[in-house]
C-alpha cells in the first residue's frame, strides 16, 4: 500500500530525507507522497520510515492505493531497475585507521 500525508502535516521536513524512494516532496500546502514511488519501504526497511519519524502521525495508508506485499516488492524492483532509487545505506563513518 502506498501511504499518504494528510493536512495535519506541519511541514517539519523530517520525513522527506528519510524516504529511500524519493517519494516525498513538498506539495502545494504540505508534503505529499507519490504513490508510484512509495513501496511502504518494502525492499529497504521493515517499517515505513516516514511514519517512524513523523511527529504528528499524519501518514496513514492511502485507501486509493492499496497494494499487497508482492506488488510493493515489484514496484521496488521497478524503481531499482530504473536506477532512480538511492543505493542502500552503508556505514556512514569509516573506522579510524591505526596510526
Ligand atoms: S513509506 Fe517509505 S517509501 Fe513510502 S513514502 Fe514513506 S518513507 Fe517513502
Ligand atoms: S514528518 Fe509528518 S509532519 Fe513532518 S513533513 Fe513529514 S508528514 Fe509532515
Amino acid at each position: 500500500m502506498a501511504l499518504m500525508i494528510t493536512a495535519e502535516c506541519i511541514n517539519c521536513d523530517v520525513c522527506e530525507p528519510e524516504c529511500p524512494n524519493q517519494a516525498i516532496s513538498m506539495g502545494e500546502d504540505f508534503y505529499q507522497i507519490d504513490p508510484n514511488r512509495c513501496t511502504e519501504c518494502v525492499g529497504h526497511f521493515d517499517e515505513p520510515q516516514c511514519v517512524q519519524v513523523c511527529p504528528v502521525e499524519c501518514i496513514p495508508v492511502d485507501p486509493a492505493h492499496t497494494e499487497n506485499h508482492e506488488t510493493l516488492w515489484q514496484k521496488y524492483q521497478r524503481l531499482q531497475a530504473a536506477g532512480q532509487s538511492l543505493a542502500s545505506p552503508g556505514p556512514a563513518v569509516l573506522p579510524p585507521s591505526a596510526g
